[in-house]
């Protein structure tokens, strides 16, 4: 190829800019999330369990993480339990559902796979399974409303959508439940919310809403990962297939991992801090793309209520073929959910499960932001966008 000035400008763009819109996937680890992790290993490296000083210094500095971070996402700390990640928040919930008789579960068409990967082994243990559609994204809390029978003990909707962003109505789908209970049911049925997407996007707070359960992921808000939380509303109500080690109130064993739960909290207060402003700035930079995208003819696949962290678009090409040739270019986006390759697929199903057609969900793209994205970077994205 002739090299023309053009191609220049363009080599010279790849070397110099990196442009990270995959941030729905993992955000980079911040510098004082990593600092704090650093300070925590060298200096509280006992064993939280262990009764010497070192051991009991490890358990006062773990309670106070604790409170902070609850405080930082206003729950009491007594409802807030540290895992591995959401996967794991997920599983120790629904696996703890074996331990019971079987009755009936209701999730969303548009869950993630940490979720709609255990209603066939549910299914297996005699369980009477549910998928509520979300056309154009949404779960209709009417669709809830007409699946809910006596024997319902588990209701798992997600809070935001990890492949478009769709900020579901938890409060309305909670108040159906609720209104339920009280009406045709004599237990309390246990609602679940995959919050991941959620934490430090938009508003949201799962006690206020009533929730039961929810889960959490410290490398979505630039901390580390292998570092999850678990809301419980009634930590009493729950017991887990294994405590193992009886460590977080016996309600998940292991070792914690304190420098990472450090970390987590280092990185929720950076997020939190001044969060509308940086929110409201992600916000700005979406509609930018959003409408840039749709004068390239572009669908947007998001609906209008959506996380401002997350777009997701229809290119004119499959999109490992689309993402590919970003790649090249320097541009990282994700096919579909892309949360990872093992998953194929994953993002197309959910937008088969939000009533999109066949060939629009094979090419769909999904760009996420961070609240560190800059306007340039927006820029040079569609810049490239253009280009291919
Ligand atoms: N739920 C949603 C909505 C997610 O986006 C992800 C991660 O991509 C997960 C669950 C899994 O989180 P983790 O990586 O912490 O297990």
């Amino acid at each position: 190829m002739i090299p023309t000035l053009q191609n220049k400008v363009n080599i010279c763009v790849i070397i110099i800019m990196d442009l990270y819109f995959d941030n729905a996937a993992t955000t980079k680890i911040s510098k004082r999330a990593l600092e704090a992790y650093n300070e925590t290993a060298m200096e509280f490296w006992a064993n939280p369990s262990s009764v010497h000083t070192p051991g009991l210094n490890a358990k006062k500095k773990l309670e106070e993480e604790r409170s902070r971070i609850a405080s930082l996402m206003g729950i009491t700390p007594t409802s807030l339990f540290f895992t591995s990640g959401a996967t794991e928040s997920i599983g120790s919930v629904i696996s703890s559902l074996l331990f019971t008789t079987p009755g009936k579960i209701i999730i969303s068409k548009i869950e993630h796979e940490a979720v709609a990967s255990w209603l066939s082994i549910l299914k297996q243990y005699g369980w009477k399974t549910a998928e509520l559609k979300a056309k154009g994204g949404f779960v209709d809390p009417e669709s809830l409303k007409a699946e809910l029978t006596p024997d319902t003990k588990f209701v798992a909707i997600m809070a935001v959508n990890n492949v478009t962003g769709a900020i579901e109505p938890i409060k309305e789908l909670v108040s159906v439940v609720r209104e339920y209970e009280k009406t045709s049911s004599k237990r309390r049925i246990f609602f679940f919310s995959d919050s991941v997407q959620a934490l430090g996007k938009i508003d949201y707070n799962p006690a206020a809403l009533d929730i039961d359960g929810a889960s959490f992921s410290g490398h979505k808000i630039n901390g580390p990962r292998g570092i999850g939380m678990l809301y419980l509303k009634n930590p009493s109500a729950f017991r887990p297939l294994s405590a193992a080690g009886g460590q977080e109130k016996g309600k998940r064993g292991g070792t914690e991992n304190l420098p990472a739960i450090a970390s987590l909290r280092a990185a929720l207060e950076e997020w939190m801090d001044g969060r509308e402003e940086k929110n409201a700035a992600v916000s700005e930079m979406k509609k930018i793309i959003v409408s840039e995208l749709k004068e390239l003819g572009y669908d947007i696949l998001s609906p209008e209520k959506s996380s401002p962290y997350i777009i997701s678009f229809a290119s004119k090409l499959p999109s490992e073929v689309f993402t590919r040739m970003l790649s090249d270019k320097g541009a990282y986006v994700s096919s579909g959910s892309a949360c990872s390759n093992n998953a194929k697929g994953e993002g197309e199903k959910i937008l088969l499960g939000m009533g999109v057609k066949p060939e629009r969900a094979r090419n769909a793209v999904r760009v996420s932001l961070s609240n560190s994205t800059t306007q340039e970077e927006c820029e040079e994205l569609i810049r490239i966008i253009k280009e291919c």
